[in-house]
């Protein structure tokens, strides 16, 4: 059994709201399955935050301050999560990211991604990390059926790296790059530009990525409560105006699946930016995401999430499938990080 909303502009907004417990088995041969919000927003992507915890301790993301961690037995198991995972697949998403925290924290993090491949293997199955533990872990996880991994870095400069991550990781991080590289995962890296901390090393970046062919997105800083105090972040335009003194490069637009407003330089080599602070950003939004916890949530900005927990502790599918359908009907239309407010949505807790 699965969750169906079927697209047609005949029909009345409210229909897509309307969803219908039918046998999925027998609908999915004659019918294409698409989950749509209550903005009519097609949603088939699904980040999964499989823990909170954290080797860095990124200025922009989580607090200098301890804090108490989810302790393990909250945790969701694998099992448990699948059990959303299969539901969600079959209900119509077809993009499944495993995000965090560190995802490459939790152990055995390979068998989900092997349980996700073996049931979907059309799912494109893609994971973000900051590549600490890569090293030892690009192997396993492409031969377990990732596909892609996003690299989260922020400088070249070992003692900048230092002050972001309040650690001195650099060179795990660039090991772990050279790694994912060697084994065949595809890589994508994102990068965070703060004034006063790396905005000096923009070039620097796009250089290091654009050499190895690697796609850089540059994710304009999101203000959050877990942020360090005054942190400021460089706005898009600005790094388009430090990028274009040296290149030459063309808008390429929006692609499919991608939140990244896509330039393109005369050598065909593609960068994006990720502008949450553009009004038109939320317009295409097909994620939704899950916690460590199994608290779904529909917007990273808003408090706001439902919990699957006691549904797929217990196995009851309908149930679950209940709560993706109240979460797909009640999303927010727009974050509110254009009217430069802050979110009291942990970054680290919601995968990002
Ligand atoms: N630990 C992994 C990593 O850093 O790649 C995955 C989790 S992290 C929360 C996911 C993404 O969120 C990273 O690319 C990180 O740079 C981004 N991120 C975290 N806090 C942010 C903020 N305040 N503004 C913009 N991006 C942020
Ligand atoms: Fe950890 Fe990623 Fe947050 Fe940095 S951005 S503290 S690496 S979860």
């Amino acid at each position: 059994m699965g969750i169906s909303i079927v697209k047609s502009s005949s029909l009345p907004p409210t229909f897509y709201l309307k969803l219908t417990y039918i046998s999925y088995n027998l609908f999915k041969k004659v019918a294409f399955i698409v989950l749509i919000d209550n903005h009519q927003r097609v949603i088939n992507y699904l980040r999964i935050s499989v823990t909170q915890r954290c080797n860095f301790r990124c200025l922009y993301c989580m607090s200098e301050k301890p804090f108490s961690w989810v302790p393990q037995e909250n945790l969701l198991s694998f099992e448990e999560l699948f059990v959303f995972i299969k539901m969600a697949i079959d209900s119509g998403v077809d993009k499944i990211r495993l995000t965090g925290g560190e995802p490459l924290l939790r152990d055995s993090v390979d068998k989900l991604v092997s349980m996700i491949y073996s049931y979907a293997p059309q799912v494109d199955l893609c994971m973000t990390t900051n590549a600490y533990l890569l090293k030892h872990l690009a192997k396993r996880l492409r031969d377990a059926g990732l596909k892609r991994v996003n690299i989260s870095l922020d400088s070249l400069d070992q003692e900048t790296m230092k002050q972001i991550a309040k650690k001195d990781v650099l060179s795990q991080v660039l090991d772990g790059i050279d790694e994912a590289i060697r084994v065949g995962l595809k890589i994508k890296i994102n990068t965070v530009i703060l004034q006063g901390i790396n905005e000096h090393e923009v070039l620097d970046l796009f250089e290091y990525a654009k050499s190895r062919e690697i796609e850089i997105r540059y994710i304009e800083y999101m203000q959050n409560s877990f942020a360090k105090d005054a942190l400021v972040g460089l706005s898009s335009p600005k790094i388009l105006d430090v990028l274009s003194k040296k290149y030459h490069f063309d808008d390429d637009g929006y692609s499919a699946n991608s939140p990244s407003h896509y330039y393109r330089l005369d050598d065909g080599y593609r960068f994006g930016m990720i502008e949450p602070h553009r009004d038109d950003f939320c317009t295409s939004c097909n994620r939704l995401r899950l916690t460590a916890e199994g608290d779904l949530i529909p917007c990273l900005y808003f408090d706001e999430s439902m919990s699957i927990k006691k549904h797929v502790k217990s196995g009851d599918i309908k149930s679950a499938a209940k709560v993706l359908q109240d979460v797909i009907g009640n999303r927010a239309l727009k974050n509110r990080w254009s009217d430069d407010e802050s979110s009291n949505r942990a970054f680290y807790e919601t995968g990002g």
